[in-house]
């Protein structure tokens, strides 16, 4: 979820700048996800009010924390439900979608080759558990009423407590667990930096079984798949305060709703992507799975609780075309690639056969491998177009806020933070690993995310 650099082996040095990132993204993030959250509920959504009132006088920061709800019995028992119930989606049911739907891919899946030259298999049944997540919710809502749909939103800083726990202690037991009884102990990373091992992680996939692997579930559940729940929250809080559920709240729970569903859709193609291949376990991925993503990445759906917009038609249609076109080049670019290395280049893009850059690297092992880069369709028009449109889906989100407060912007502002600095890490992996190879798709694909300008 952060930017930071990330590499394979086994030892190597931290160099100053990646150890003042980590102390400062340790100790701040946790405070911002509190500052923005507590904004909205204190401050109608202004970043800027509870510094000034602060600032002024008017307020101590004391009486801040003291309006703040603290952790509850209620929202405890939902959180621990909540999490259970992901577990034993996650390990108790083998995929079945894939026995019936056209073109997904779920059921036991192999993902990429570690450096050490490690295949880990995995169960890929995350659409499966989104479904059923949804099947029930909509259930209670409309038949069974066991808790109002509003529950989310109702303990939303109790829940942000308990997710906070289990955010921390996944990562503290990842480190433990990486020194004490690792699942792969050539793949693990270690700095002799306790602050850096702790955020950045040491164990590259670090399981508990065959099958329970860390990384693959709090990147998706139980995150992700809340993503969708809580923003389906957010309306169903709408529609009791205000009587309505405004066409910006639907058009947020439409766009977000379809990235979610493409990401669980995908979920065998994401065991291809940087945090799987690449990122190790720690509290990046860990506390960052647990309470970054699901707090700011639905931070439009909580601003509109607050500040009910009702778009023209004509903002609207607009707001929902840049999301489509973003979502279509995001989606495509990340399926041309995927295409493209399945089948060796052996298929057609954009109707023709690929032009491609032949390149080779070497292993830790020192085994001699060989890889090709794609020169044809989105991967000739930029170097990471896949992000340009994901950029373009992100700015579609905020938009449907209007322009009265910063607060929904934070995240286009991240998002645009964090995609470029990945693009600049990634870029500086492939050409350690493919050195002069990376050189020449470099100049025959100039551009990395905006062509002419970036
Ligand atoms: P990419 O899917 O872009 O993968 C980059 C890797 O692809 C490179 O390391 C290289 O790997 C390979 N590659 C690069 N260029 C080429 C080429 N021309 N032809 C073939 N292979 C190439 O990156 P990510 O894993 O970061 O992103 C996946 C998606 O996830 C993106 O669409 C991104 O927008 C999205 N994302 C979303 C986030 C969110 O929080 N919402 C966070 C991060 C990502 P190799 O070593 O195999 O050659």
């Amino acid at each position: 979820m952060f930017p930071l650099a990330s590499r394979g082996g086994k030892h190597w040095e931290v160099d100053w700048f990646s150890l003042a990132s980590v102390l400062f993204l340790l100790t701040f993030s946790p405070l911002i996800v509190y500052y923005f959250i507590m904004s909205c509920d204190q401050y109608h959504c202004s970043l800027t009010d509870p510094i000034v009132d602060v600032l002024m006088g008017n307020s101590h920061l004391s009486d801040i924390w003291n309006k703040t709800p603290s952790l509850s019995w209620k929202a405890a028992n939902i959180y621990i439900c909540w999490v259970t119930f992901q577990v034993m989606l996650y390990i108790l049911f083998p995929d079945f979608c894939h026995k019936f739907l056209p073109g997904y891919v779920g059921g036991v899946q192999e993902g990429a080759v570690t450096p050490t030259g490690t295949v880990n298999k995995y169960e890929i049944n995350g659409l499966q558990a989104w479904i059923i997540t949804h099947a029930l919710w909509f259930a209670n809502a409309y038949y069974f009423h066991w808790f109002s749909p509003t529950i989310i939103f109702d303990n939303w800083i109790p829940l942000l407590w308990c997710a906070n726990i289990l955010g921390y202690a996944v990562s503290t037991f990842a480190m433990i667990k990486s020194y004490l009884f690792p699942s792969n102990p050539n793949d693990c990373k270690f700095t002799g930096n306790l602050f850096y091992d702790y955020m950045m992680g040491i164990e590259f996939n670090p399981r508990i079984g065959k099958w329970f692997d860390f990384k693959l579930f709090f990147n998706g559940r139980p995150g992700i798949v809340a993503w969708t729940l809580i923003n389906l929250s957010y309306a169903a809080k709408q529609q009791e305060l205000y009587g309505q559920v405004t066409n910006s709240m639907i058009l947020v729970n439409v766009l977000q709703g379809i990235y979610v569903l493409d990401f669980f859709w995908n979920e065998a193609w994401y065991l291809k992507t940087i945090d799987i291949c690449h990122d190790h376990f720690g509290w990046y991925l860990g506390w960052g799975d647990c309470v970054w993503l699901p707090y700011l990445y639905t931070l439009q759906g909580l601003y509109l609780v607050y500040h009910p917009v009702q778009l023209s038609t004509a903002n609207a249609v607009g707001i929902l075309l840049l999301g489509l076109v973003g979502y279509y080049i995001f989606r495509m670019t990340n399926h041309q690639k995927d295409l493209f290395r399945r089948t060796d280049g052996n298929c057609k893009i954009w109707g023709k056969k690929p032009q491609y850059i032949e390149c080779s690297y070497t292993s830790v092992d020192g085994t001699k491998y060989y890889s090709k880069l794609m020169i044809s369709g989105f991967w000739g028009v930029a170097r990471h177009f896949n992000y340009t449109g994901d950029l373009m889906g992100s700015l579609a989100y905020c938009l449907t806020c209007g322009f009265e407060h910063i607060l929904p912007y934070f995240y286009i502002i991240y998002m645009t933070i964090l995609l470029t600095h990945r693009c600049i890490r990634d870029e500086h992996r492939c050409s350690s690993k493919y050195g002069k190879d990376w050189k020449r798709y470099a100049t025959a694909v100039p551009y990395r995310l905006i062509p002419g300008v970036f």
